[in-house]
């Protein structure tokens, strides 16, 4: 799809589904194909950060038959049975015999097997009638309590695609495999601009008639969340001429989100401000709840959002659409929504014709919807630890349904 220029008069942008609003974010950023930058890290800074090349196993993993277990290397024919201890292997130690008929070399977890065992009888079902000998009444199959060489990864194996964010198990298997660096792409800068002649910053006492700018702070926090590297603006107050400024700093950078200023009220000029930046427009209304004023385009190249100003609106559609642009950006691949499935504690019914992102507690596999005040009720969603994702097309559910849920 093109984006659409969007003149100053009202024109008629249809409104997406939630999932064709996705889908468009997603397709839009993918086709854009911007190749982000590489750079190399340390292994100890690499958490979080997307993975620029595969990382593929330097050798068969394990790199030996490796015993699993303490015990006693065995023929799996000569058990049950009492075998003649011969040796002992330790991790890091390597047993140079051969174990024949009747005979057992005691082993530690991590040690290679002798050659001529094929099982490992684990020392809990042993005993020893004397030091030289070992008996146990296991019946075992060859294989048990061996990892065989490469049966995790073979030598040249990609474990580790291009592309992915590396997490606590992606930085174990990096260390395995020796990579002390790592190449990664460059973080996305995303600049956030806050609009609004009520915000105040958070080091201000506001007046009564005013709140301090929460958004561009848990922006901040979403975005490095998620990859990105926040550059917050000063505020944009509600004048065009201000608004475009800063518009103009925010296209400077990889990604541009503004909160606020894009409802239809007569002091929202977001919009017409990215319209004189030469912005073209893919969507500017998306059927969910909290978030329907949610408007995605493109100006000189750079993608931008305009975020609704409520605060759990633009929390919800950061999460839900922004991020996915931003991930793409990142270097990452198209993702989907990581939902899971609770049961409702109790019956829920909303107005079908939006798709609804409303806090709940999820607890033990079932989800309590939080009381809330509507999409301002910042309190309410931290009494919460997940969205429950309220189909458009559904407006009732029973105590025990199942409900998609969103972690926060
Ligand atoms: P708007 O979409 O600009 O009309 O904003 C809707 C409401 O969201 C405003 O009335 C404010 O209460 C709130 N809001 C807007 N921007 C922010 C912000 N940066 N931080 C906290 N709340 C905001
Ligand atoms: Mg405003």
């Amino acid at each position: 799809m093109v984006p659409r220029p969007r003149p100053d008069t009202i024109v008629v942008v249809p409104t997406l589904s939630f999932a064709e609003a996705r889908a468009t974010v997603q397709r839009e950023v993918q086709t854009a194909a911007l190749h982000p930058h590489v750079e190399t890290v340390g292994l100890a800074s690499a958490v979080g950060r997307v993975l620029a090349q595969p990382a593929a196993a330097d050798r068969n993993y394990p790199p030996f038959d490796r015993s699993v277990r303490d015990g006693f290397a065995v023929r799996s024919t000569d058990i049950p049975g009492t075998l003649h201890v011969i040796g002992e292997v330790r991790a890091g130690e390597v047993f140079h015999g051969h174990v024949g008929v009747g005979q057992a070399v005691e082993i530690m977890t991590g040690a290679p097997v002798p050659s001529g065992a094929d099982c490992v009888v684990m020392v809990e079902h042993c005993t020893r009638p004397t030091t030289t000998t070992v008996a146990t009444e296991k019946h075992l199959a060859p294989g048990t309590h061996i990892a065989r060489l490469g049966c995790e990864a073979r030598s040249g194996e990609t474990v580790l695609a291009a592309g992915t964010r590396i997490d606590f198990a992606h930085i174990s298997w990096l260390a395995t495999t020796g990579h002390a660096e790592v190449f990664v792409y460059r973080r996305p800068r995303v600049a956030i601009i806050a609009t609004g002649d009520e915000i105040v910053d958070v080091h201000q006492v506001p007046a009564n008639h005013q709140i301090r700018n929460s958004n561009a702070w848990s922006i901040a926090a979403q975005v490095a969340r998620a990859g990105g590297d926040p550059v917050v603006l000063p505020i944009a107050r509600d004048t065009l001429e201000a608004t475009q400024v800063l518009i103009e700093e925010g296209l400077q950078a990889d990604l541009l989100l503004l909160s606020g200023g894009v409802s239809a009220g007569k002091y929202d000029v977001v919009e017409q401000a990215l319209a004189a930046a030469g912005a073209g427009f893919y969507f500017d209304r998306v059927a969910i709840q909290p978030g329907q004023p949610l408007v995605f385009g493109r100006a000189r190249g750079t993608f931008f959002f305009g975020l609704p100003g409520n605060p759990v609106s633009t929390m919800v559609t950061f999460e839900v659409f922004a991020r996915a642009a931003l991930e793409l950006l990142a270097g990452c691949g198209v993702a989907t929504l990581p939902l899971a499935l609770a049961r409702l504690t109790k019956p829920f019914h909303h107005k079908a014709g939006l798709t609804r992102f409303l806090p709940a507690e999820v607890r033990d596999g079932t989800a309590t919807p939080v009381d809330w005040q509507g999409s301002g009720d910042v309190a309410a969603l931290c009494r919460a630890n997940a969205f429950l994702v309220a189909d458009a097309d559904r407006a009732e559910y029973q105590e025990g349904d199942t409900i998609p849920i969103l972690f926060r």
